[in-house]
This record gives structure tokens, sequence and C-alpha cells, in this order.
């Protein structure tokens, strides 16, 4: 289609890199982005954009990438448990100020000839234009207006988004224990001088530290969260304050909408969906929406018929990312029950967490975590067998193919393994030496059962046989080296 006037609600990535794409596919088009802050201020600080998003980038605007980059900076990155530090080189992984990729989208789209237009909030019912791109964010009113079948998941965990004023040497997962309990950084460079800083914790923790009433300062940070944080973290800050911007605790929200659009407005980026921090893709979502969209309109006659293609374009591998995150989520907010693993076995664990990173392809890009990890399970020196999933199936004790007359079997779906229903089977299973944890034989089922099966052996201190199809061995293998389970039966299915 060729529309006379586009409105794009919201100047955040997914806006601004629409709004720009459109004018160069469209130069006919008027493209105006509406965005009620100022052009300088945001919120937040940096974001990281991984390898595969810059490919998707160069593809679609390599100008723009481009700038991106030069304001980027690499990082490798570390874990750190109680002193030791586990390191995974990243050759492609760049943070960059939110600012910055503000500013460069900014540019980029008034040089494509988009009017940009700061300090007003509007609706969509105000703008004059045949199609209104709705990137107004995770609260997206114009989402809450339509009919978008809107579904919102809120995470169990606590976080804030923080920054720092020096440039860590890596990103930094740690883990410092407190006497009211564990807090977790997410922590990487984004600029020479800048590193953002998010730390989370679970609400006992939170609870018992004092945080849930908040003491703003003007800016709206809570700020007495922030100077207890920063003594929590001070050897990682190195003597450097946290610094806040509109900081306070929060619970991530996962957006899910039934639908992406609604007569002339379509939605796009974190209006239309979110996935959790940890996966660091968000802007990622939001800027590869943008393209898709952008082609759906020049490949359509209609907006209902771009809009569809559009959405059938970016559906599944949305909801492919959003079930990845919910399963970090999930590891995440379990953290500290499993801070007692050396920690080049909590990165394998980290590394496979959501099913995505096959522990053989991680041997071979980090060849010394796995090999000191493969040793700390088997108990033998640094390894990296050729077939490492033949390798770690061998080293375990081998599980019965029928059952040992000792065993529980726990045989329960459970959607969320650390939710109420997952409480209520660990529960039952405590007093049980040995427990043996069957189910459907599907690969999402398979990794729910590992997870369950690590708690089972956390907090019933139950001896954890898991069962899994022949063709998920890999996943069974990563479950072992990562201390989901004590054993493994393969089961043709
Ligand atoms: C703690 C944390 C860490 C994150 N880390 C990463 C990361 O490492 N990598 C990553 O890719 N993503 C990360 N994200 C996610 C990322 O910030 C968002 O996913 C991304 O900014 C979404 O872009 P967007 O354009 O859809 O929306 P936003 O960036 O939220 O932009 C929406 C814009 O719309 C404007 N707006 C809203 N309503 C109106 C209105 N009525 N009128 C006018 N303007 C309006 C807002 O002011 C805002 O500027 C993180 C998020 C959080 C919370």
């Amino acid at each position: 289609m060729q529309p006379r006037r586009v409105a794009v609600l919201g100047g955040g990535p997914g806006g601004l890199y629409a709004a720009r794409l459109l004018k160069l596919a469209q130069p006919a088009c008027e493209v105006v982005v509406h965005e009620q802050g100022d052009r300088e201020t945001t919120f937040g600080f940096g974001v990281g954009l991984a390898a595969g998003t810059q490919r998707k980038l160069e593809a679609a605007d390599a100008d723009t990438l481009r700038d991106i980059r030069a304001a980027g900076r690499r990082h490798d990155m570390t874990m750190e448990v109680g002193g030791a530090v586990a390191r995974v080189r990243n050759d492609h992984l760049i943070g960059i100020a939110r600012t910055e990729l503000l500013d460069v989208l900014q540019r980029h789209a008034e040089k494509a000839g988009v009017q940009l237009e700061y300090g007003s909030r509007r609706t969509a019912d105000d703008l004059d234009a045949d199609v209104v791109v709705a990137a107004d964010g995770v609260g997206s009113a114009t989402r809450e207006a339509g009919e978008f079948g809107t579904r919102v998941e809120t995470g169990r965990g606590l976080y804030l988004w923080c920054g720092a004023a020096f440039a860590l040497d890596d990103a930094v997962f740690a883990a410092v224990d407190t006497g009211h309990g564990t807090f977790v950084t997410h922590a990487y460079p984004y600029a020479p001088d800048r590193s953002t800083f998010l730390v989370e914790t679970d609400e006992a923790t939170w609870r018992a530290a004092g945080f849930e009433t908040p003491d703003l300062d003007a800016d709206g940070t809570d700020a007495r969260s922030l100077d207890h944080l920063a003594a929590v973290f001070a050897g990682h800050l190195r003597g450097h304050a946290l610094i806040g911007n509109r900081t306070r605790w929060t619970r991530f929200r996962t957006v899910r909408c039934d639908r992406w659009s609604d007569g002339r407005v379509v939605l796009l980026g974190d209006a239309a969906h979110t996935a959790h921090f940890s996966i660091g893709s968000g802007t990622k979502l939001a800027m590869e929406d943008a393209i898709a969209l952008v082609a759906a309109l020049g490949e359509e006659e209609a907006a209902a018929a771009a809009f569809a293609r559009y959405e059938a374009e970016r559906r599944p591998a949305v909801e492919r990312l959003q079930e990845l995150a919910r399963r970090s989520r999930l590891w995440w907010e379990s953290f500290p029950s499993r801070t007692h693993l050396p920690v080049e076995r909590l990165m394998v664990s980290y590394m496979t967490r959501a099913g995505n990173v096959p522990l053989d392809r991680f041997a071979a890009t980090s060849p010394d975590v796995v090999g000191a990890a493969l040793g700390q399970y088997a108990g033998v020196a640094p390894v990296v067998p050729g077939d490492v999933t033949g390798w770690v199936l061998e080293q375990a004790a081998p599980a019965p193919g029928g059952l040992d007359v000792a065993e529980t079997v726990v045989d329960a779906v459970v959607d969320d393994p650390w939710g109420p229903e997952a409480d209520a089977v660990v529960a039952g299973s405590a007093g049980a030496a040995a427990v043996r944890v069957v189910g459907p034989p599907d690969r999402s089922a398979l990794l729910t059962r590992l997870d369950l099966a690590e708690r089972l052996r956390l907090e019933a201190g139950a001896v954890v046989t898991v069962e899994g199809p022949p063709e998920l061995r890999d996943d069974l293998a990563a479950g072992l080296v990562s201390g989901r389970a004590d054993r493994v039966a393969l089961v043709a299915s």
C-alpha cells in the first residue's frame, strides 16, 4: 500500500527505526513521530545488541548500523560467584547507551525526511493518518484503549535498572549474599565512562532489606535502595555510586497480545510484546518488528492485509523468544539456590537455562569453561571430549530402564517449576530418598521436568533421575552437568 500519511506514536528505538525505514521505502509518504518526552531525555542506561540482531539491521539499513556500532562498546561476559570467575568470549556483543542509540536513530530518521515532534503526549485518535504505528512502549495507552486481547504476566522477582559512572571491563553477572539474602547484578559497559548496573532479588530478600517502602528523591529514584546496593556491590563498583534515572524496584511485566492491529492502528515493539530483560532482546524485537512492518506495508494493497502479513511474519519469532525469556526469567528468579555450584558449572547452567544453546556448541566456543565444568561434574581433570553428550551420559551412574524399588515416581505436568503447583510436588516428595521424574516426551516438557528435578534435588534432598527420549539426550546431558539431575534414563516414546 502507499499510505499518504503515517503517524508513529512513540520515539523509542522501534518507532524511530520504523519511521526511517518507511520514509526510505516510500519517500512520498508523510511520516511523523510523536514523542511525549524531550529529545535529549530518556529513561534507562545502556542496552545490549547481539550479533544476530546486528546482521538483520545491517541488511535493512547499513548506514544506521554503522553509526550504532561506532557508538557501542564490545564486551565479553563473566559470571562471578564467591570470588571465582568464569569468562565467555563474545566478539560481537555490544552495549550502547540508550541516549546514543536514540540520537543515532533520530538523526537517521530526520535525514530520511521524517518529522520528529517532541514534548506532547498524544493518543491514536488525535492523529490524522492512514496508519498509526503504536510504538508507545510497555505501558502503551493505545494498547489499553484498543481491542488487542492483551495478557500481562508479572514476574516474582524484583529489579532495579541503575548505572555507574565507569566502564566495567566486561559484562558481569555477580551474586552477593547479605544478611538479608542474595542480590544479583547483571552489569555491562556501554560507554568509556558508563556501565549499566541492573540488580535483582527475590521478594523475601527485598522485604528483609526494608525496600518495600521506597524513599524517592526529586527525580523519582529510590535513593535509599541505591545507597544500600552500592555498599553491597562496593567491590564490583570500585567505589563508585549507583546512578538512578527515575529508578525504583519493579517486577517485570511480560506483555502478550492476541492481535497486534485494530483498524488503522498497529502495535510495534514493547507495546505489542515484551521479553524478560535477561535475554537482552527488547530493542532487537522492536527494531526487527519495524523491518517487517515496513516490508509488509510495501507488499500489500490494504492496511489490514499488510498488518496480517506483518503479524504472521513476526509472531513466531516473538513467541519463541518470549518462551526463551520466560525460562530465563525463572532461572534468574531461582538463581540463589544454585550459587553452591562451581562457577563453570553455573555458567553451563546459565547458558543452557532456556534450551537455546546446546552443550556441544558451547564447548566448541568456550572449551575452557565447559572443560572445567565437565571435570568438576565427573570429579576428573578438565576435559573436552569429542562427543560431549556421549561422554557426560557415560559418567552418570547408570539409571535402570525399569523402576528402582525404592524410587518415588513424580509424574506431574507443571507450567512453572517454581510455582505453587510445583511447590506441592516438592513438598509431597519430602523424605523420599530417590525420585524418578517422568512425563511427556516433547522438548518443552522435558526442559520443565529438568527444572523441577533440580528443585527436588535441592529442596527434597533426593537422588533424582529424569526420564527423557533418546533424541533429547543433549538436553539430558546439559541437565546433568548443570546439576538439574543426578541420573537420566533414556526411554523411547
Ligand atoms: C531493565 C531493563 C533492561 C533492558 N535491557 C535491554 C537490553 O539489554 N537490550 C535490549 O534490546 N533491550 C533491553 N531492554 C528493553 C528495551 O528497553 C525495550 O524493549 C525497548 O526500548 C523497546 O522499544 P520500543 O520502541 O518498543 O519502546 P520504548 O523504548 O519504551 O519507547 C516508547 C516511547 O513512546 C513514548 N510514548 C509513550 N506513550 C506516548 C504517548 N501517548 N504519546 C507520545 N509518546 C509516547 C515514550 O515516552 C517512549 O519514548 C531492557 C528493558 C529493561 C526494563
